[in-house]
């Protein structure tokens, strides 16, 4: 994709301070850290979300995820981490290109997820999941 920046950032068109590379990811600092040593570990290839990528091959994609991380928490000295992936605009994407956010954190950092609960109503829960069961024997 010849105008995704995640794009020329795998062929080095643009630069980045990149981290780590096998034949399917990258992985690079984010310019713009929410917390030091904030990451992101790239799909070489350009699926705009998770959902466009091959069936099976997601696996193969991350392979070195875990790795990555590892190293990250060393090297920053934190204690956890969160990994976010954001698809499509309606969840925060901006860059449709496949990417994890790999977020160190440790104990009394200032991040908070503004997650607001929303309980279900009476037996909500389960005709849900029977709709998504439904779906996953499609
Ligand atoms: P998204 O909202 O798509 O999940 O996140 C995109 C991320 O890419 C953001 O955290 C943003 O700071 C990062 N980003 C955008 N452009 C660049 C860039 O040119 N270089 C690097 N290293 N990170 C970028
Ligand atoms: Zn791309």
């Amino acid at each position: 994709m010849s105008d995704c920046i995640f794009c020329k950032i795998v062929e080095g068109a643009i630069p980045s301070t990149k981290l780590f590379e096998d034949d399917l990811a990258i992985a690079i600092l984010d310019i713009n850290p929410i917390t030091f040593g904030h990451s992101l570990y790239i799909a070489k290839e350009h699926y705009p979300t998770l959902l466009n990528v091959p069936e099976g091959e997601l696996g193969d994609i991350i392979k070195n995820l875990q790795k990555v991380v590892s190293a990250l928490l060393k090297a920053t000295g934190c204690e956890g981490f969160n990994i976010i992936q954001n698809n499509t605009r309606c969840a925060g994407q901006l860059v449709p290109h496949l990417h994890f956010h790999l977020i160190p954190r440790r104990s009394g950092d200032p991040i908070r997820f503004n997650w607001q609960i929303q309980p279900y109503q009476k037996e909500e829960s389960q005709k849900l999941a029977e709709d998504i069961k439904k779906q996953l024997t499609k």
